[in-house]
């Protein structure tokens, strides 16, 4: 068997990371070119300065990750000679700027403003519509070269973010553990090397160990040790472990919840951790790790009951909606080396609703 594992060329983290932004740029061209989310350029524009003191060129970004966004900013990059391609700012900004990075070939660096999901680190992004519906996913041949977070940043965000964040990768354990146990593909499509599992484990055990304390500190817009440990899991280590170890049932029952209307006001982590929640059970995962999962999701904030995602009135009718597209042909719930069917997705939907209540 090959196995294969990708990863993003440098990773750098801590606060105060943006003074690092123009000596990183530096080594990969010689004129950058940001791509800034119009909600933080008044933040972090200023700190947007090349290796030799000079501000970068600056764009702002239009709010959609769309075909004639990425067109119009590969348009400006390219009439001003750019060779290295910076994104600023949250998912969509960054799925940009790595799309403008690829049509120009130049090598590109992400600066996430949110630890919310672990998009940043990975290969892939995801094309909307100019309306903002979903268009198509772009593989891209290679990951970011360089991943820079700003803790300080980071931890201004409201602290949603940060939770949900950890919902998104209380998920990367149980999906690659799965993708392991079956040998199933990863993004790669060639199963992972025993490096991905491992972070994935090290994710989980660093959001149980450090979660809590984190959210205390992004309550108060502070950096601490645990902060920053949480910020790594949700970006490195969940964005490692999903793209080289692999996904499951957890994002499958996620794109299986957004067929319903109801749960479009929630985050993705948040559906996310509804998905792993009923992963567990799904799995038959042993009853104190079941537990364990549950009770740290109530601990920091993340909804553990079909209600806290919109969906507490949702008939079986239309929770069979979302556990058919769960489960439909191409989805990654196939992954999973134990049985799966829609009427097994909704009894773990209506099994882990039932617990969450009961822990409540
Ligand atoms: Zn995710």
């Amino acid at each position: 068997m090959i196995a294969t594992s990708i990863f993003p060329g440098r990773y750098v983290q801590g606060a105060g990371a943006l003074e690092a932004v123009g000596e990183e740029a530096a080594r990969l061209g010689r004129k950058p070119f940001a791509i800034v989310d119009a909600a933080i350029a008044r933040m972090v524009s200023p700190s947007l300065v090349g290796k030799d003191g000079a501000p970068m060129a600056q764009n702002a970004f239009g709010g959609e990750c769309s075909d004639p966004e990425i067109e119009r900013l590969a348009g400006e990059a390219r009439g001003m000679g750019a060779d290295v391609i910076l994104g600023v700012g949250g998912g969509k900004a960054l799925d940009t700027a790595k799309a403008v990075a690829h049509t120009l070939k130049a090598p590109v660096i992400i600066v996430p403003t949110l630890a919310s999901t672990d998009a940043p680190t990975s290969a892939l992004s995801v094309i909307y519509t100019p309306e903002g519906a979903f268009s198509r996913y772009l593989f891209l041949p290679r990951n970011p070269d360089v991943v820079l977070v700003d803790s300080a940043i980071i931890a201004r965000a409201p602290a949603r973010f940060l939770v949900a964040g950890m919902g998104d990768a209380l998920s990367t354990w149980f999906e690659a553990e799965d993708c392991r146990v079956k040998g199933a593909g990863n993004m790669t499509g060639r199963a992972g090397n025993s490096t991905a599992y491992a972070l994935a484990r090290l994710c989980y055990d660093t959001l149980l160990e450090y979660g809590e304390q984190a959210l205390r500190a992004a309550e108060k817009q502070v950096v601490t040790p645990a902060l920053e440990r949480i910020i790594e899991a949700n970006t490195l280590l969940s964005g490692l472990g999903f793209e080289s170890g692999g996904l499951s049932a957890a994002h499958a029952i996620h794109n299986g919840l957004t067929q319903l209307h109801d749960t479009h006001a929630y985050w993705h982590g948040e559906k996310v951790a509804i998905g792993t929640q009923a992963l567990t059970v799904l799995g038959g995962r042993p009853p104190g790790l079941i537990d364990e999962v549950f009770e740290f999701s109530a601990a920091i904030g993340l909804p553990t009951t079909l209600n806290q995602i919109g969906l507490g009135a949702a008939t079986d009718a239309e929770l069979m909606k979302a556990a058919q597209a769960a489960c439909a042909e191409g989805e990654t719930i196939h992954n999973a080396p134990y049985a799966v069917s829609p009427e097994a997705v909704l009894a773990a939907l209506r099994t882990a609703d039932a617990i969450g209540h009961a822990q409540g």
